[in-house]
């Protein structure tokens, strides 16, 4: 088969690879549609990330890493004793690592504290490719309904899902959401469905902010015309937010925002809220303890994803509570594509893409 395999960073080659091994309790997976993620860019370029020393080692013992895992694929083959999926079942990846199953953590019940993960797109290798093979416990089945290309976007809805139940969103709260890529748009729809009040979201870009409205946003700004602090006191009376989500954050290589956004959400989160880091940052990050505790501000990460927030993103779909479908404005035909892919996920602005570009396989 064929596969984008990364033997060094910076040295990412499409080649041919030796269709994978199925093996007990194992599936084989068509890969049908796999998206582009914004950390997929980083990882081949060698930004620093806490999969680095895996990384090595596999190269170490003469292994290409194989990216990619937000994806739609349809399972071919069944290794022998998979009891949950059957050959023809439509099927995507959670997020998060494979237990292994074995470790005192995961014979703990502590799976999510497993002490030999297995990473989709590192030790099983990913979706840049014909096909995977993967454990059944770690895909999920999809339900009919929502195209192959939705299913290929779930994975991070799942997460968006993820996000908004750990911040424990209460009826009426305030939301703010810096950003309105595909995580923004995301938490914008899951949280209005949790409850959320006045819902405001802020972007650079006029045609995310036209989507943020069609998909029930409140009240938007356009932080390249109005500052973001200002405007979200002046929206809730000088108060600030219950609330704020952060997913602008990150490189500015990548078309991200850097800290800025950070730095921002502290400012306009009321005194006792909670600000959600969404975005993934990199680097050492400068905030202001005095203002934080003085303030009670909760800086909050997410907790690990699981497949129940794949489930749930999966079913908001299919029950059309929650539309991914308007932001897939770049897809791609034939898994040579993927350097275009690569060149439009860090310039989403520029080809006009909210969601990361996918690629028909
Ligand atoms: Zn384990």
């Amino acid at each position: 088969m064929k596969a984008w395999r990364l033997h060094a960073y910076g040295d990412l080659r499409f080649e041919d690879a030796p269709l994978p091994e199925v093996r007990p309790r194992w599936v084989l997976v068509k890969v049908k549609v796999v998206q582009v993620a914004v950390v997929d860019r980083g990882v081949i370029e060698g930004v620093p990330n806490p999969h680095q020393p895996r990384i090595r080692k596999m190269w170490a013992e003469g292994k290409p890493v194989q990216l990619g895992h937000e994806f739609c694929g349809e399972v071919v083959e069944t290794g022998p004793n998979v009891s949950t999926l059957e050959v023809g079942d439509r099927v995507s990846y959670p997020g998060g690592h494979f237990r292994c199953g074995a470790c005192p953590m995961c014979k703990s019940g502590n799976e999510s504290e497993c002490l030999s993960p297995m990473n989709f797109g590192l030790e099983v290798p990913g979706a840049f490719a014909e096909y995977v093979s993967v454990p059944e416990w770690g895909l999920v089945r999809m339900p009919d309904g929502p195209t192959d290309n939705e299913v290929a976007a779930f994975q991070p809805l799942g997460v968006c899902v993820g996000n908004v139940r750990n911040a424990n969103i209460q009826f009426g709260d305030t939301v703010a959401i810096l950003g309105q890529g595909a995580m923004g748009l995301g938490i914008l729809q899951v949280a209005k469905l949790a409850g959320a009040g006045l819902l405001i979201a802020l972007a650079r870009r006029r045609e995310s902010l036209d989507l943020s409205r069609d998909f029930g946003a409140d009240a938007t700004v356009n932080v390249t015309e109005a500052d973001p602090v200002t405007e979200v006191r002046r929206l809730t009376s000088g108060r600030g937010v219950d609330v704020v989500f952060e997913t602008a954050g990150g490189r500015k290589e990548d078309g991200l925002a850097g800290f800025e956004t950070v730095r921002q959400a502290v400012q306009m989160v009321r005194a006792g809220g909670k600000v959600f880091q969404v975005a993934n940052l990199e680097g050492p990050l400068e905030l202001d303890p005095v203002h934080m505790r003085s303030r009670s501000i909760k800086y909050m990460w997410p907790d690990p994803v699981g497949p129940e927030g794949l489930k749930y993103a999966a079913f908001l779909v299919a029950s059309k509570r929650v539309k991914v479908g308007p932001q897939i404005t770049q897809v791609l035909h034939g898994l040579e594509k993927l350097p275009e892919a690569m060149e439009i996920v860090a310039n989403k602005a520029k080809y006009h893409a909210f969601n990361p570009p996918q690629i028909v396989v």
